[in-house]
């Protein structure tokens, strides 16, 4: 059979975008086979996204917590015309470009004490395999290759790929499916202590007797500073942070923050990491990075850990993604951190996390709903039951919000230009769901 008659022509029917879509098109953790029917969305400005059905709906999520900005945003759209004109994308390897500069120069100026230099990938994820193998590598480097497993937290979330994988939650996250497969590594429970509640030593119990029994084999403790995002939207106390970086200093035991989610901001510091007065040895930065315009993705370490790994054998961190550094997302990253420094983001921050925690009281009454809890720009309403997403996606569309919630967690964490009053239609929206 040759390719032509391969193709069979469409219907009527699936010659919409939607069939076509359903057709051919994987979203994320989604199935082909049942799939359930995506919303077309043909444009986007300020906090709406416009439907092709000519709806507007307020964006609750940011895109997953990357468009802080908003949507459609002059300045970012010129960064990155200014740029496409002058080079979209050129390799990195042996050739560098202002864009890429002025960003690490930035990132570093910015990020908390001691991490001096900047290795840029293409999505978070990547950054936390990059976070992984430098710590692996520094301890080759140094000698101490049994230095091979790492410690984490239950209930984190750090990405999608296999060193990611293998340090995200063992019960909400693929070990059971990819038991095989997924390497082995060492979890403390989850944090419990709140992060406005008074700080209490058995919270880290556990995790002080595994370090202090592991600490031989163990290369690093990566963890999510303050919130835990995708593994169940927790914010724990900064005082667990401070006791970790301690536990991690005093047993020779490196420290990678995944600020992937909270970077930028969103927590009501520029990173969580300030919460505790805190320098991890190595920090991941991705999601907002670029105000949602581009995937692009960074991880930072100290000076220590670099010269570790290049003084070892190899000579040379042994990693260099194909578009590392890509002149169009470092343009608009540039470009996207410079406004939001720009301005008071952090009285911006405080509002909507006074607006948030206002609007939200009401939801602690419900009866299906189990706890609310907000901080800086993130507000999160879980619920007794697990909801069912196709159904209440539906509705949130109705009242013209895009809310996306996982398992029990209906939960928002909206673009920082979002008004008081854009956050309440936001809010009443929910409301108007959840409670009917
Ligand atoms: C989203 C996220 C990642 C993964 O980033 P991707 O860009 O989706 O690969 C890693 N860690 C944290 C904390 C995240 O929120």
């Amino acid at each position: 059979m040759n390719s032509i008659t391969k193709i069979t022509p469409f219907t009527a029917q699936q010659t919409t975008l939607l069939a076509k879509d359903q057709q051919f098109v994987w979203h994320p953790y989604s199935s082909l086979s049942a799939p359930i029917p995506a919303y077309e969305v043909v444009a986007a400005e300020g906090v709406y996204l416009e439907l092709a059905d000519g709806r507007k709906l307020i964006d609750g999520m940011a895109s997953w917590w990357c468009a802080i900005h908003g949507y459609n945003h002059p300045l970012l759209n010129a960064a990155a015309k200014n740029q496409i004109d002058k080079v979209s994308h050129v390799m990195f390897g042996g050739i560098t470009h202002a864009p890429a500069v002025e960003l690490c120069e930035k990132l570093v100026a910015i990020t908390p004490a001691g991490l001096d230099k900047v290795f840029l990938s293409d999505s978070g994820s990547v950054a936390v395999e990059v976070a992984i193998k430098m710590a692996f590598q520094y301890w080759i480097s140094r000698g101490q290759p049994q230095k091979s497993k790492l410690l984490t937290l239950r209930r984190g979330y750090h990405g999608d790929t296999f060193a990611a994988m293998s340090v995200c939650d063992p019960e909400t996250g693929m070990h059971h499916m990819f038991d095989q497969v997924v390497a082995r590594h060492y979890f403390a429970p989850a944090p419990q202590i709140g992060v406005h509640e008074t700080w209490n030593e058995d919270d880290i119990a556990e995790f002080a007797s595994i370090i202090t029994e592991q600490k031989e084999q163990l290369a690093a403790v990566i963890l999510e500073p303050i919130v835990q995002g995708a593994g169940g939207m927790r914010f724990y106390s900064a005082d667990y942070l401070r006791r970790v970086r301690e536990l991690c200093d005093q047993h020779n035991v490196l420290l990678i923050a995944d600020e992937i989610a909270t970077g930028f901001g969103r927590t009501g510091k520029l990173f969580a990491c300030e919460w505790a007065g805190i320098s991890p040895d190595i920090l991941c930065l991705g999601k907002a990075i670029t105000g949602g315009y581009m995937t692009l993705a960074a991880t930072l370490c100290s000076e220590e850990v670099s010269r570790g790994i290049c003084e070892g054998e190899a000579g040379c961190f042994m990693h260099g993604p194909t578009f590392m550094g890509n002149p169009l997302a470092c343009a608009v990253a540039n470009a996207s951190i410079d406004l939001l420094l720009s301005g008071d983001w952090q009285a911006n921050i405080q509002r909507i996390e006074n607006r948030l925690s206002k609007e939200l009281a009401v939801f602690a009454q419900l009866d299906n709903v189990a706890d609310v809890r907000v901080l800086g720009a993130i507000g999160v309403i879980e619920m007794q039951q697990p909801v069912n997403l196709a159904e209440i996606q539906k509705r949130f569309v109705e009242q013209g919000i895009w809310v996306r919630p996982f398992g029990k967690l209906v939960y928002v964490m909206p673009p920082y230009i979002i008004s008081d009053e854009q956050l309440k239609m936001l809010v009443a929206g929910i409301y108007t769901v959840l409670t009917s």
